[in-house]
């Protein structure tokens, strides 16, 4: 008899959450999670027994020390409290550039990566059968510097914290950048399969998620890479998704599955250059969904990136309704706040306008991603007796 899973959903979040600011002039906008939930609140998401809003704990540090360094951890503590030290830039810390040093920044850390082990918590408590963290999804962090906007990464720490309990972990990135971090902490174990589908480190930060990235010693099949040409819209990237994610999923039979649902694969997307609209990525999202009730197991979801405002707050509400099983209406709601309703910058909650692709680009990102399946299937599909 398979496992009865109870059927609510929980969104972790609380505004201390998204009170921080990282620099005046930083992509990174956690006021992009108080758009959102104030945008589902309008909605209702969180009326009636299906759903739960749940606040987020803060990290232990002995949490954290299973994948960072312990003196990274406490470099990020004493350089959150304003303390100076020789060389920060060795932990990834600047004050220009992607990771700059800002009051408290250890505080909010460990309180976005508490709030992905709450959700975890959730599930395997069997509280929900989906939990939906998205401060969370921090996937660059490396275990001794910051990078890429993060600082401990929550995904990691979550999944140590299932495997901890027997568990085998499926995690699936979506974000529009490779999940270096998560890739590299489960490199050499077949325990954690992930897959990653990303624009090209050829063109885009961190610079990898290649397909020959592969895993090593046990873990060899079990880092799966998905790399897409700049430019490649809804229908290209759905077709690229569907090829590999329930194949590798079916077959690695996972007891939970983890997703990193980072938005930055947007069209507007000001520092990626893929071409989703909201239908793409709700449509990614759904895919997620049916994977998680095909194979009836929980699904913990994380954020990630996403630097257009609009399109966070409304393809992240989209994703909610989908895992509460809920279908909101087209419009934003009358009663939604004046702030956010300028934030989003439009009346309805999914895209009515799409990127113009030239036919060229179109025919050249699926010629791009026809080779990258191709090379996925020769490659990774015989380690899970799958055919190419
Ligand atoms: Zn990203």
């Amino acid at each position: 008899m398979p496992m009865q899973l109870p059927t609510t959903a929980a969104y972790v979040y609380a505004d201390p959450l998204s009170r921080h600011v990282l620099r005046q002039d930083h992509p990174m906008r956690p006021v992009r999670l108080r758009y959102t939930f104030e945008l589902l609140q309008v909605l209702g998401a969180f009326d009636g027994a299906q759903s739960q809003l749940v606040p987020p704990r803060i990290a232990t540090e002995a949490e954290l020390l299973a994948f960072h360094t312990p003196d990274y951890v406490a470099a990020v503590r004493s350089l959150s409290g304003g303390l100076s030290m020789p060389s920060p830039g060795r932990y990834g810390f600047g004050h220009t550039g992607d990771n700059p040093i800002y009051p408290g920044m250890y505080e909010a850390a460990l309180l976005s990566t508490g709030a992905s082990l709450a959700g975890a918590e959730l599930l395997v408590t069997g509280k929900a059968a989906v939990a939906f963290s998205p401060a969370g999804g921090l996937h660059h962090a490396m275990p001794s510097n910051a990078s890429g906007f993060c600082i401990f990464n929550d995904p990691v720490v979550a999944i140590y914290a299932l495997l901890a309990r027997g568990m085998k972990v499926a995690y699936v990135d979506i974000d529009a950048h490779h999940g270096d971090g998560v890739q590299c902490a489960f490199y050499d174990t077949d325990a954690v399969l992930t897959v990653s589908l990303h624009e090209s480190g050829r063109y885009l930060f961190p610079g990898t998620g290649f397909v020959e990235e592969m895993g090593s010693g046990k873990g060899v099949g079990y880092s799966v890479n998905v790399p897409l040409a700049p430019y490649t819209g809804d229908d290209v990237y759905l077709w690229a998704f569907e090829e590999v994610v329930p194949p590798v999923l079916g077959a690695f039979k996972p007891d939970i599955l983890v997703t990193q649902l980072g938005i930055d694969t947007y069209y507007n997307d000001p520092i990626t250059h893929l071409a989703l609209t909201s239908r793409g990525y709700s449509r990614a999202v759904e895919l997620l969904a049916q994977q998680a009730r095909t194979l009836n197991i929980p699904w913990l979801a994380l954020g990630g990136g996403g630097y257009n405002l609009s399109a966070v707050a409304r393809c992240w509400a989209l994703a909610y309704g989908i895992m509460s099983g809920r279908q909101w209406p087209e419009s934003v709601p009358q009663e939604t706040p004046v702030e956010v309703v300028t934030a989003l910058g439009k009346t309805t909650l999914r895209d009515k306008d799409a990127p113009a692709l030239p036919a060229q680009v179109q025919e050249a990102t699926r010629r791009f991603a026809e080779e990258t399946i191709k090379e996925v299937k020769a490659r990774v599909f015989p380690f899970h007796g799958l055919r190419a």
